[in-house]
């Protein structure tokens, strides 16, 4: 099939979290499998200022229903298009939050489907994700309904992530450009002042996924729907559940080009050498009999960094552990984990930023790595960790409850530490119960040997996509 995927991040080349990984790793998955793949993602700064080998294939493409033109640029892997467009995408960062924030994302929508038109080009599927690209199944049956070349394409939305869903004030409707189609939009929340981007998207598209099967059935729940679980509810029959996967060729501890020392399952002595350069690095001190503890994130609430400062000051003072965390986010908790980091010097470290070699050493030189989200879609870390012999300490919700088992020394089973209640109690509870494990290290050794034999490859992921567009297009019945 021919798949248009759309996203507002795309690794290597623009990425703040999950979704830049994903629509790296899914869209080449699907094309081992046979798949035709172009991924269509802005052309942010950060894009053409890297060291990335790029096309300028089709200049000044005209976007008729917003009367814009921009130019699109091709990688040399062939696959990934860039929206050239520097009024809107020539600015630092990613997600800005400037007056024009729906507007940026909206023409990203138009122009891969302008796309499309220059390259005479019928996409079957058109896969787009989270809020940014919301639009683009009502476009289909709007806008570009009529043109022949997207009669054939069904569309699917994937959820990243619900807690973020692109509400602004109904006066942007006009810069939707839908014209005669405007009645398609929610009437009800248009007159009470505001237009979702989300919403119409789980309104329109012809399947809506999301990034496990936990989550799939959380948000349609009151719980963790955000206020979208009823409509979630109303079209449960095409809301599934898959898991992300991780990428081997940038996940793998046996040829990961940031740890001084490459390891495997087999030889598992290699990854003391990566602790030692990770206390290093940290600045911590260098005896590795402790509970090295790992944290990399986005500093957001969703990450449950509330319930975890306490149990982890506790433990730094009194010897037991020693705590590594790089992130980037809120102000508050950047705040607390300097504190933390100032009050216990030599044992624990907080790199303040995003750093992609430091992630790596730290999934390769931690004893544990901590997740204790309020909710997690799918979550990546925890899969990393479970690859390099890091055994994950999460709660059970979303991604986490669906890819760690909490370890039971009697039958030597499962993959990490798992607790359930969002309480301090719960980080607590559980950061002992690794405490008291890792004094054994053989019981240790089969957790992390548990771990890393999790098959977690997008390849097995993309077989699910694959049947899902399948269902869509008709090619196979429900
Ligand atoms: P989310 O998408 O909610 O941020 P995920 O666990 O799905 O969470 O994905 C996070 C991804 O972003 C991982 O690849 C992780 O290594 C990366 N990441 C997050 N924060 C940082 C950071 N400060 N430096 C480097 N990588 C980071």
């Amino acid at each position: 099939m021919k798949v248009l995927f759309v996203s507002a991040e795309v690794a290597p080349y623009s990425k703040t979290g999950g979704l830049g990984d994903v629509a790296s790793a899914l869209p080449g998955a699907l094309e081992r499998m046979g798949h035709e793949l172009t991924v269509v993602s802005p052309m942010y700064r950060r894009v053409s200022d890297g060291a990335h080998r790029l096309h300028d294939v089709y200049p000044e493409i005209p976007i008729p229903a917003i009367g814009a033109r921009f130019d699109a640029i091709l990688a040399d892997d062939g696959r990934n298009w860039f929206v050239d467009f520097p009024p809107y995408f020539g600015r630092e960062g990613i997600y800005r939050n400037d007056g024009d924030e729906h507007s940026r994302f909206l023409l990203l929508t138009h122009a891969a489907l302008e796309l499309c038109r220059r390259r005479g080009w019928s996409p079957d599927i058109v896969h787009v994700n989270d809020w940014h690209t919301g639009f683009m199944p009502l476009f289909l049956r709007s806008i570009y309904g009529s043109d022949p070349l997207f009669a054939r394409a069904q569309s699917v939305f994937t959820i990243h992530n619900l807690g973020y869903q692109g509400v602004f004030g109904s006066h942007i409707v006009d810069d939707l450009a839908l014209g005669s189609s405007r009645y398609l939009l929610h009437q009800e929340h248009l007159r009470a002042g505001r237009v979702s981007f989300m919403e119409h998207a789980l309104i329109y598209s012809d399947a809506i996924t999301t990034v496990s099967p936990t989550y799939a059935y959380e948000i349609q729940t009151p719980e963790h729907g955000f206020g979208l679980d009823a409509m979630l509810r109303h079209r449960s029959r095409d809301v599934f559940g898959i898991l992300n996967g991780i990428d081997p060729e940038v996940w793998n501890p046996g040829s990961d080009p940031y740890l001084p020392s490459p390891y495997s399952a087999s030889e598992l002595e290699g990854k003391q050498a990566n602790k030692t350069a990770l206390l290093a690095r940290a600045r911590i001190d260098p005896d590795q009999g402790f509970l090295t503890v790992g944290i990399v994130t986005r500093l957001s609430a969703q990450k449950g960094i509330e319930i975890a400062l306490r149990p982890l000051a506790r433990r730094l003072d009194a010897g037991h552990i020693r705590l590594v965390v790089l992130g980037s986010g809120e102000r508050r908790y950047e705040e607390a984990f300097g504190w933390l980091a100032g009050a216990f010097p030599g044992r624990a470290h907080f790199q303040n930023g995003y750093d992609e070699s430091m992630a790596h050493l730290i999934e390769g030189g931690a004893d544990v790595f901590l997740m204790p989200s309020l909710y997690e879609p799918s979550g990546l870390n925890q899969m990393y960790s479970l690859a390099y012999g890091t055994p994950p300490i999460v709660r059970r919700t979303g991604g986490l409850a669906d890819s760690v088992t909490h370890y039971d020394p009697a039958r030597g089973e499962g993959t990490g530490f798992v607790f359930d209640h969002y309480s301090e109690g719960g980080v607590g509870w559980a950061l002992d119960q690794a405490l008291t494990l890792f004094q054994n290290k053989a019981q240790w050794q089969i957790l992390q040997r548990n771990g890393m034999a999790e098959d977690n490859s997008w390849e097995r992921r993309a077989l699910e996509y694959d049947r899902i567009y399948r269902r869509v297009t008709g090619e196979e019945q429900p």
